[in-house]
């Protein structure tokens, strides 16, 4: 199969204008007669679903969670991208474009990124009409603040808690659909397979989470919003239902997997403290805007900082290696995410990390509080600080914070051409379950952006184009023989699994998992620990049939059952991902392979060879998958090596 990104002709500024104007529509008489299944309530999904059935569409939404309020979407923190330029600081659609590619460093499609910078004041126009609560001025004027990778302030923000705000209006949005009729809701349900009649998608199969049935719902066309899959790594800042699972179905479909190895580490998250832990809590990067980061510049004083005989505060100004300020004086310490992560592995591998691990950098609001005041700090961040002294019993105001870099978010996911479709005609994919627009390094407060431009502004126009071709197909019947066949598979997957009774829990094995992967395809990877990785993933799936123990019953609630197909998941995606790492020869955004890399210790780019986006083509579990190359064009940025300096 060739790939076709499908990019608009004509001058990138004019493509998505161009397209919009001569796509195909459906007439309303026509709309009420086609079904689209969303699965997901986040802000991809919510907004989806909400602007399909405001016009006229008849949607099925779909979410594991007791109200799509719940979504992982609500833990954002920082904020949202657009280009407003109310500060009048030089923003444009040009420089958030920009920015977006060269963050990315070089690995994102044009079109895509072109079209996501120019909706993006339109989110925020749709978002304050809905009633959310960015912050304001001492005016009463929207407020903005830094993000890395940029030079201007972009970002609109409600306190520490700007996705809850915005999903809360994305709700506000579906509920009014689902009280009209044109959206229906369905909860604590989890996509188990993805039905393909006749080459194109016409359905799911899902688990009643509550009472473990199995579940058959048809579609025209079927949307995956259903986030990113950072929880193969066991530990990270998503939400512990996070999954890769529903992306992993329609690859075996036939949706090819876009960049699989392109993982984003968080600079600045609450270090690791012991060997119990399930989750890692985020400490949002809008912190940096007025936090400065640094070690001590003696290694005596790091090692007893180690050892809880020296405070940070102990430490004299001329002793501290401000070291992002240091290494790169233009954007100091908004640097993007992956330099920053970068850094912080540097200083503590060097071993002037704190904290009682070694493995922590401090982030200190002492400057800014001088400056600006404890009222300011607490005003913008206040939220974040209190979760910071409950989980780790300081006080964030009186001792720089700690922090280390963790798993945050995915920029691989579903491939998709500009229409935000897959390889299956009829399955598009949007927000963080698809590959698009963050290249190989997300720039921080443009997850959000991204997922509420494909939800409220791209897919009502390209779902349409593709539906208005399906206007003459009927409903098909859910006792069609693909549904039986796809319903009949996951029933014995299912069966296999709890077949199993071995003795390890669920939990033991994905941590194993989340060790490899951490380890051989996290901050740092090489040749052989990479091939050393697909060993151990695949020792561990062998051990994971033979060994994993799942109490309870299938047809009943069962978290664990639940937790077991995600995780068998993860041990075939986390194997993709290393190959996928395997084959990119270069260093780029969050790959950072050790083998390429300048002399400074930045990222190595190999554009004669590697400016592609790799998507993988499934071939069945006993065959190597196919790697397809979809070559990037660069015509209006010019390429060259990423410098912050
Ligand atoms: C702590 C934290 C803070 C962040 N802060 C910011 C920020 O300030 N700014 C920013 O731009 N980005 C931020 N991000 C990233 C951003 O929050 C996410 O990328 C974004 O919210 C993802 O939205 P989504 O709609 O694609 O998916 P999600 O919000 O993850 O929603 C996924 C939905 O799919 C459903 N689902 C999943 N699998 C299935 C299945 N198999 N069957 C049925 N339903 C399923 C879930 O129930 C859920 O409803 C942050 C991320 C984290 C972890």
């Amino acid at each position: 199969m060739k790939l076709d990104s499908k990019i608009p002709e004509g001058p990138l500024a004019e493509k998505w204008t161009n397209y919009k104007s001569n796509q195909d529509l459906v007439n309303p008489a026509n709309k009420r007669k086609i079904d689209i299944i969303v699965v997901g309530t986040g802000l991809a999904g919510a907004s989806a679903a909400a602007s399909l059935g405001e016009l006229g569409f008849n949607v099925k939404i779909f979410c594991i969670q007791d109200s799509p309020r719940r979504a992982h979407s609500i833990a954002a923190q920082g904020g949202i991208n657009a280009t407003k330029n109310y500060p009048n600081d030089g923003d444009s659609t040009y420089r958030l474009f920009y920015d977006t590619v060269k963050g990315g460093d070089y690995r994102a499609r044009e079109a895509n990124v072109c079209r996501l910078a120019e909706v993006s004041s339109n989110i925020i126009d749709q978002c304050v009409a809905q009633g959310v609560p960015f912050a304001r001025d001492y005016g009463g004027l929207l407020d903005n603040r830094s993000f890395g990778g940029s030079l201007v302030s972009r970002t609109f923000y409600a306190r520490g808690q700007t996705g809850q705000q915005l999903l809360l209006g994305a709700y506000g949005a579906l509920s009014k659909e689902i009280h009209k009729g044109s959206v229906e809701l369905f909860t604590r349900r989890e996509m188990m397979d993805l039905v393909v009649i006749d080459g194109k998608a016409r359905g799911i199969i899902t688990r009643n989470l509550i009472n473990g049935e199995l579940e058959r719902y048809f579609g025209h066309a079927v949307v995956i919003a259903t986030g990113g899959y950072g929880n193969v790594f066991f530990l990270s800042t998503m939400a512990m239902t996070s999954n890769g699972s529903a992306a992993w179905q329609v690859y075996k479909k036939g949706a090819f997997f876009g960049n699989p190895n392109f993982t984003q580490i968080h600079p600045t998250c609450i270090p690791v403290h012991g060997d119990y832990q399930s989750k890692l809590t985020l400490m949002s990067e809008s912190l940096r805007n007025d936090g400065r980061i640094w070690v001590p510049k003696n290694k005596e004083d790091a090692q007893k900082i180690q050892k809880g005989e020296l405070r940070p505060t102990e430490i004299k100004e001329e002793d501290r290696d401000y070291y992002l300020e240091r290494r790169y004086p233009a954007f100091g310490n908004l640097v993007p995410r992956d330099v920053a992560s970068r850094a912080a592995k540097e200083r503590c591998d060097a071993g002037f990390g704190v904290g009682s691990t070694g493995l922590a950098v401090y982030l200190d609001f002492a400057d800014a509080i001088e400056r600006l005041g404890k009222n300011v700090i607490e005003a913008r961040y206040g939220n974040l600080f209190q979760m910071y002294e409950k989980i780790v019993d300081e006080v964030p105001y009186d001792t720089p914070m700690m922090i280390y870099p963790a798993i945050h978010y995915t920029m691989g996911g579903i491939w998709v051409d500009y229409e935000l479709q897959t390889t299956i005609p009829g399955l598009f994919a949007a927000g963080e379950a698809n590959f698009s627009d963050h290249g190989a390094n997300r720039l921080g407060a443009s997850a959000l952006m991204q997922g509420l431009s494909d939800g409220y502004f791209v897919l009502p126009y390209t779902l349409q184009n593709y539906l208005a071709d399906q206007i003459q197909v009927t409903r098909i019947p859910t006792d069609h023989p693909e549904f039986e066949k796809s319903e009949k598979e996951v029933k014995e997957r299912q069966e296999k699994l709890m077949a199993v009774k071995g003795s390890q829990s669920v939990d033991t094995i994905h941590k194993k998992l989340g060790l490899i992967m951490w380890h051989y395809v996290g901050m740092a990877r090489n040749k052989e620990g990479l091939e050393k990785a697909i060993s151990e993933i695949r020792e561990l799936r062998n051990s994971f049939w033979k060994d994993v123990r799942i109490p309870g019953r299938i047809d009943e609630l069962n978290v664990e059952l639940d937790k077991a197909m995600r995780v068998a998941d993860y041990l075939e995606l986390g194997e993709l991902m290393a190959k996928d790492a395997l084959n990119r020869n270069e260093s780029c955004g969050g790959h950072f392979r050790e083998e390429y890399q300048t002399p400074e210790g930045e990222a190595l780019r190999d554009d004669e060879n590697y400016k592609y986006v790799a998507a993988w083509e499934y071939q069945g579990d006993d065959n190597e998958p196919i790697l397809h190359k979809e070559l990037l064009n660069y015509e209006n940025i010019e390429v060259k090596q990423r410098d912050y300096k």
